[in-house]
């Protein structure tokens, strides 16, 4: 006999452990499979150990930063070894605090992978497990293009097992990976370019970000490739790599190549076909905004759905499922509007609601802009000058705000508060009736003519 419970979620990752853990909150008897680390992509290969390098290239800018104040400094070494192995440790105490919050929580972890034999039946090595509700949040997995030689290259998964600093390194893609990958590699010290296949970064963000991050790479001396493809890339005698890319243009001696080009849902070997999970053309579990799939009593929150890849998502996803599935709110779904998102580049970047392009397009001339650039104030005796860039999009005579776009120190942790305003229908007037806090860079926001 299987054994038996009312939700099983496949995948421990941000979307797995939040279904069960607010699903038992509300009494259900719950269990979560997992096939490789407690925690999923974001704590053990996306989000954490990427804000640990982030704040590591933060501090190398920062280093260099002190001399404008005065400070004399010289560092001796950067011990990238030191680095990892602590980055590591800290990653090895938030899988286990999840092992201890799963068993106080009296959720059964399963550890192995999952399998549908039939639509509430599931094998995991030698134990069948029979759930009333299943929720796949299997995560997704990093994409690298065709190419000849692509296997001598690594993806973020293999820049998070690097033993040593690459000395040159080449990254292929212009999403929020790419981004942030690169700064963070040139901060510390590698020699880096940067292949972008179209023209321009971060395509679906406003064109006041892309534009300023591009500018900022440049200044900072790191290498861009517009409207480069790559064709294919080679082992060199001494082992390092090749690229050769369209138009003939070599690239030689690189100690990596990075692709940063895109996830793809992760369904393989899940038996979706035994069942009749219907899946998109991208291999993405088709869901209603309810999280359900085509097949009754099974679900699918985060990367595997193929909606926005982002850990708060998946999060919300799957406590508003739970909510709904045992917590008596019939209705409770997320609303995929306004979802504000950073990406961790150097300087970092924010945006919430429309992009000017989007607003135009949907409201015409009831669109108005208000926009400023400044150098900020902790930039006043640094030698580096990178521009804060601030971007209000409004619409109507009443000007509701719709977009909020920034680049700059610190705006990563601006975001926040003005995505609760804008959600909230906040207009131009409510933030220019705001005190500001000064000085500060987000006083720009709520002073912006
Ligand atoms: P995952 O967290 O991937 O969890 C899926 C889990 O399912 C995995 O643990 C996997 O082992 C398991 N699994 C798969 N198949 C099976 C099976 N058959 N049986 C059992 N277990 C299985 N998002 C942000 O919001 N902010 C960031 O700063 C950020 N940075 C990122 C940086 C990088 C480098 C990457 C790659 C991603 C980043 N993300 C970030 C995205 C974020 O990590 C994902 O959106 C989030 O982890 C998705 O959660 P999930 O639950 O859908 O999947
Ligand atoms: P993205 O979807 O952000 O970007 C993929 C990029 O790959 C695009 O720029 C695309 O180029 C490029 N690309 C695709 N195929 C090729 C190819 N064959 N050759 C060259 N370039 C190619 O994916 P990422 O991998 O960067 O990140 C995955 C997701 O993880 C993100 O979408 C995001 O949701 C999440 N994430 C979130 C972070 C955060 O919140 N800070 C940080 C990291 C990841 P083009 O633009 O020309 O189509």
């Amino acid at each position: 006999m299987p054994e038996h419970y009312d939700l099983i979620a496949i995948g421990a990752g941000s979307g797995g452990l939040s279904v069960v853990e607010r699903a038992a909150a509300h009494g259900a008897r719950c269990a979560v499979v997992e096939a490789g680390r407690l925690g999923g992509t974001c704590v053990n290969r996306g989000c954490v150990p990427k804000k640990i390098m982030w704040y590591a290239a933060q501090f190398a800018h920062a280093l260099h930063d002190a001399r404008g104040y005065g400070f004399s400094i010289s560092v001796e070494d950067f011990d990238w070894a030191a680095l990892v192995e602590r980055r590591e440790r800290y990653i090895a105490g938030i899988n286990s605090w999840y092992r201890n919050y799963l068993a106080d929580a009296e959720v059964d972890l399963i550890e192995g992978k999952a399998r549908f034999l039939e639509a509430h039946v599931l094998q995991v090595g030698r134990r069948r497990l029979e759930a009333d509700h299943v929720v796949v949040a299997t995560g997704s997995r990093a994409q690298v293009p065709e190419v000849p030689g692509a296997e001598l290259g690594i993806t973020s998964d293999g820049f998070f097992e690097l033993e040593a600093l690459p000395r040159r390194v080449a990254v292929v893609g212009a999403g929020y990976i790419a981004a942030e990958l690169v700064g963070v590699l040139h901060a510390l010290g590698s020699e880096v370019s940067l292949f972008l296949r179209g023209e321009q970064l971060l395509r679906r963000f406003d064109g006041m970000l892309r534009d300023g991050l591009m500018e900022a790479m440049l200044d900072q001396g790191i290498d861009l490739f517009p409207g480069t493809r790559v064709d294919h890339v080679e082992l060199q005698p001494d082992g390092r790599r090749t690229l050769v890319c369209g138009h003939g243009h070599v690239t030689e001696d690189l100690d990596a190549v990075i692709w940063a080009t895109g996830r793809r849902p992760h369904t393989e070997g899940l038996g979706l076909e035994a069942v009749g999970i219907e899946t998109g053309p991208g291999g993405e579990i088709v869901t209603d905004r309810y999280q359900n799939t085509n097949v009754a009593g099974i679900y699918a929150v985060g990367d595997v759905t193929g909606g926005v890849q982002l850990t708060p998502v998946a999060i919300a996803a799957a406590r508003r499922l739970a909510d709904r599935l045992f917590g008596g709110q019939p209705q409770r779904h997320l609303d995929y509007e306004w979802i504000p998102t950073v990406v961790f580049s150097h300087p970092p970047l924010g945006t919430v609601g429309l992009s000017e392009t989007e607003a135009r397009e949907r409201h015409g001339p009831a669109v108005k802009v208000y926009q400023t650039r400044f150098v900020s104030m902790y930039h006043a005796l640094t030698e580096r000058k990178p521009r804060t860039a601030m971007k209000l999009v409004c619409v109507g005579p009443r000007e509701r705000v719709v977009g909020c776009h920034l680049i700059g120190p610190g705006v990563d942790e601006m975001l926040q508060g003005f995505a609760v305003a804008l959600r909230m229908g906040a207009t131009k007037r409510d933030l220019d009736d705001t005190v500001a806090i000064h000085p500060t860079s987000a006083e720009e926001l709520v002073t912006m003519r």
